[in-house]
């Protein structure tokens, strides 16, 4: 059979486009299709706009925190719109960034939404948004990789289509007043922290005891004191059973009798794999009843030559961990390379003001494992000495007590994201605590508390 690519890849997201480029300069043909968003959510409606809305809503803090240090600036107004301008700008030049790159490495291009006519055909519909000619057309590849992505999932109660997620937050014309958010997970934690920081008055609604499932108990209890101290009104262990819209209002009853009445309702329940409309039951790939597209180690779906990376797998739901996989098929499927990455220690961070990051196990993983050693701090650093706000930063590191292996670490605090990056280098290596403690520290720094944790905090083993 001869095909139009060696390769063909459905969707222009973080996985997807390195999929692409890698394949592409191995010296394969290779296609890419993408229905509106060069570079994926995580660009145009993800990771970067949110970073720089997490920024601006610092610099409120900051502006605020140098007046203790001599400055006598004030605290101004923000205008929300220069802030959704200037993003939006920055976006449209990673989107052209984004094609630039792919044209550069030979990467042929299209603009539209695709479906499977069969295991090596697919149908391009021809988007909007496409500079190309045709209305339909059909291209063919000897292999196929799927990497769309995933949807914001909205909870199945009345008046849900009245809130507005994440995709809308990013394009509001002007900043809600007061924002009812609805989930903590990491979006949830992320915009409340965004909205209260811009001056907006946030209502979290959230079903567990404390913010962010699946994080270490202290860490989330860290963030739960966090973000009390942030002025969050918190509504823990409740859910919304409707939203009623009155006049330009909404109003919110709660399980728990509450009623709260609020200028915009945001939901950030989940997201589900995006899947629908490829036509995979054509072409017979395995999926689950959510959407999730079944792969092996090796991103191979049941159907030969076709794959799938990144959300649309619904493992790791991290840009960084699509970007690995698409690198990681690409190379296997070109170079010949057996590359593996270390999901396992994976580290993640949810921007919060202060933010949080975490790598390896949690107390509640780890102790499932075997007998634990933890240390654990919490200080206030020198940004907030001369504040009457004082964030503490929270640090807890779990040791494996035979191997003496560091398998866990949590931090909640200024700059935690970025000291994580380092310390889960070291962790994915498999370093000892012996090997932190040997390491010299960077004074002054928060980081350095990390190499000088001395007193073991408490021992603990599953009961
Ligand atoms: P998460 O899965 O992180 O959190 C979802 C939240 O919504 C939880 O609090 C969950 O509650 C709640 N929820 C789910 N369904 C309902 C419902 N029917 N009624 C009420 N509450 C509900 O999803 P997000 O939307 O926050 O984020 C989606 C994904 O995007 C993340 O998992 C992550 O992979 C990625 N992401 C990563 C970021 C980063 O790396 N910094 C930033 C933003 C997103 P419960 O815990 O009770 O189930």
């Amino acid at each position: 059979m001869v095909y139009d690519y060696d390769l063909l890849v459905i969707g222009a997201g973080s996985g997807g486009v390195r999929c692409a480029r890698i394949a592409a300069e191995q010296g394969a043909k290779v296609a890419i299709v993408e229905k509106q968003h060069w570079g994926g959510t995580c660009v145009n409606i993800g990771c970067v706009p949110k970073k720089l809305m997490m920024m601006a809503s610092g610099f409120g803090d900051e502006a605020k925190l140098s007046q203790g240090f001599g400055w006598s600036n004030q605290r101004g107004e923000h205008h929300w719109k220069a802030l959704i301008e200037a993003k939006n700008n920055e976006v449209e030049r990673l989107n052209q960034v984004y094609l630039s790159t792919l044209r550069k490495a030979g990467v042929h291009i299209y603009t539209g939404s695709a479906s499977f006519k069969d295991p090596h055909t697919l149908q391009i519909c021809k988007s909007s948004l496409s500079p190309e000619y045709f209305e339909t057309k059909c291209v063919s590849s000897e292999r196929i990789v799927i990497a769309t992505g995933s949807l914001p999932t909205l909870p199945d109660i009345e008046g849900n289509t009245l809130g507005i997620t994440s995709d809308q937050a990013f394009y509001l014309s002007e900043r809600p007043k007061r924002v009812l958010i609805v989930g903590a997970g990491y979006i949830g934690i992320e915009f409340s922290g965004i909205f209260k920081g811009l001056g907006s008055t946030v209502d979290l609604v959230y079903r567990q005891k404390l913010p962010l499932r699946g994080f270490d108990e202290d860490l989330r209890q860290a963030l739960y004191d966090g973000i009390t101290q942030r002025g969050i009104t918190q509504h823990n262990e409740c859910k919304p059973l409707n939203v009623l819209k009155r006049a330009d209002k909404y109003i919110v009853h709660l399980d728990n009798g509450k009623k709260i009445e609020t200028d915009c309702v945001f939901f950030a329940t989940g997201r589900h794999p995006n899947s629908k409309g490829l036509n995979l039951s054509t072409v017979g790939v395995n999926l689950s009843s959510k959407g999730q597209i079944f792969v092996n180690n090796e991103f191979e779906t049941n159907v030969p030559h076709i794959y799938a990376i990144g959300d649309v797998i619904d493992k790791i739901n991290l840009t960084p961990v699509a970007i690995a996989q698409g690198h990681a098929l690409a190379e296997r499927l070109f170079a010949g390379s057996q590359r593996h990455n270390a999901y396992a220690m994976t580290p993640k961070a949810v921007f919060f003001y202060p933010p949080l990051s975490s790598t390896g196990l949690t107390e509640e993983e780890a102790v499932k494992e075997g007998e634990i050693e933890i240390y654990q701090t919490q200080f206030t650093p020198m940004r907030f000495a001369f504040s009457s706000s004082k964030f503490k930063t929270f640090i807890k590191m779990i040791v494996d007590k035979k191997t003496q292996k560091v398998i866990g670490l949590h931090i909640m605090g200024i700059d935690a994201p970025e000291m994580m990056q380092g310390f889960a280098v070291a962790i994915a290596a498999g370093l000892t605590k012996y090997g932190f403690d040997q390491t010299i520290g960077i004074h002054p720094s928060s980081a350095e508390e990390l190499v000088s944790l001395r007193q073991i905090t408490r021992v603990a083993k599953k009961v």
